[in-house]
């Protein structure tokens, strides 16, 4: 590991300015995600901003019904905080599908959000890779490209996005609080991470030296009727090969509303806007849900080794909806 400077500031203003002057500076958190690429010689940053003790770490409800949930509030604490586990159990189950306890104990729900990608050419530094050498090529274009994307890939990049919580977060609407060098930004999740493009160093809409501070999650009437269904390799301690995060409102059979979002399928946390679109005015059966997945995976474009996404998706889809429709009837 390269040599770096080490600051702890004693306010968000301070953390900000301190990044915003650096360009190789970046914010340490749990340290779960950053720390493991800096020993790999991913990441070099020449200073660590550490957030940890910024009084960033509470869960709070908000008039409307919704949560504030401050960024450096630990996984763990957020899967067991009795407001998500009561109003908002996808956010729960997102967080618990994730690594492992003592992971979640260190990792906070910035870090999580903003983890890198975990192609493995990404994290080796003998192989081109166009996200941690811009113009290097891509290894994973022509190679091992398995657990990669199958929706919005460029021929500069195919990683996908790695995080659960983002899935589940993308699906509830939530809105990131970002403390930029120009003054505080929101930022909907949706609008966070970027698509690769033609620059797929560039992760996200933030601006250099931004620092989340909390994420805002809007009261939904049926996030209690939510899930999020994970297919992995391994039955714990392993990321998503494809993942789904749904909510369901019915009136009587009758889709009212549904909140649908994919992981595990393109560089950012996908919604399922077309797959919404199918099913919302429309009887529920287990055959509109595999309609509704197909209407969103008609762009799929699979590499050369990961065709098999497509109808695990479908599946998961249909799944967790005919689930969720089952414990709407009960
Ligand atoms: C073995 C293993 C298995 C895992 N499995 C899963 C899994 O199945 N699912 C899953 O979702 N995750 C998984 N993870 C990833 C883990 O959840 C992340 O490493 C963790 O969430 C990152 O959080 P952190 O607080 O440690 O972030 P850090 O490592 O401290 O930071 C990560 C990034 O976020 C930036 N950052 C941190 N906080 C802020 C902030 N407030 N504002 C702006 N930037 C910030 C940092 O600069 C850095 O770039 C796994 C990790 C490991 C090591
Ligand atoms: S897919 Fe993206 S992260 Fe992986 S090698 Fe290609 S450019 Fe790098």
């Amino acid at each position: 590991m390269r040599p770096f400077r080490y600051h702890r500031p004693a306010g968000v203003a301070e953390a900000v300015a301190l990044v915003d002057a650096a360009p190789n500076a970046a914010y340490l958190a749990g340290g779960t995600n950053l720390v493991d690429l800096m020993k790999l010689g991913v990441q070099r940053p020449d200073l660590l901003v550490d957030v940890n003790r910024l009084p960033l770490d509470t869960v709070d409800p908000l008039p409307d019904g919704g949560l504030r949930i401050g960024a450096t509030v630990r996984n763990s604490d957020l899967a067991a905080h009795p407001l998500v586990r009561r109003h908002h159990p996808l956010l729960t189950r997102a967080l618990l599908a994730a690594a492992s306890g003592q992971l979640r104990n260190m990792a906070t729900t910035a870090g999580n959000l903003l983890q890198r990608t975990r192609c493995v050419y990404f994290q080796d530094t003998a192989r081109a890779c166009n996200k941690r050498e811009p113009g290097s090529g891509c290894a994973a274009r022509h190679g091992q490209n398995r657990d990669l994307a199958i929706l919005d890939w460029s021929e500069w990049c195919v990683a996908t996005n790695p995080s659960d919580l983002a899935v589940a977060l993308v699906a509830l609407d939530a809105v990131v609080e970002a403390y930029e060098p120009d003054g505080p930004r929101d930022v909907p999740l949706t609008g966070l991470h970027r698509s690769p493009g033609e620059h797929p160093e560039r992760e996200t809409t933030l601006a250099h030296g931004a620092l989340i501070t909390a994420v805002r999650v809007p009261a939904l009437p049926f996030a209690h009727r939510s899930t999020y269904r994970k297919v992995r390799d391994r039955a714990s301690f392993a990321f998503a090969v494809g993942s789904v995060a749904a909510a369901l409102d019915l009136n009587g059979d009758v889709v009212r509303d549904v909140r649908l979002a994919y992981g595990a399928v393109a560089h950012r946390p996908w919604r399922a806007y077309r797959a919404e679109e199918t099913l919302r005015g429309r009887p529920f059966t287990a055959d509109l849900a595999a309609r509704a997945a197909d209407a969103e995976l008609a762009a799929a474009r699979p590499l050369t080794h990961n065709a098999f996404k497509v109808p695990l998706i479908r599946n998961i889809t249909v799944r967790a909806l005919t689930d969720l429709a089952g414990a709407v009837g009960r």
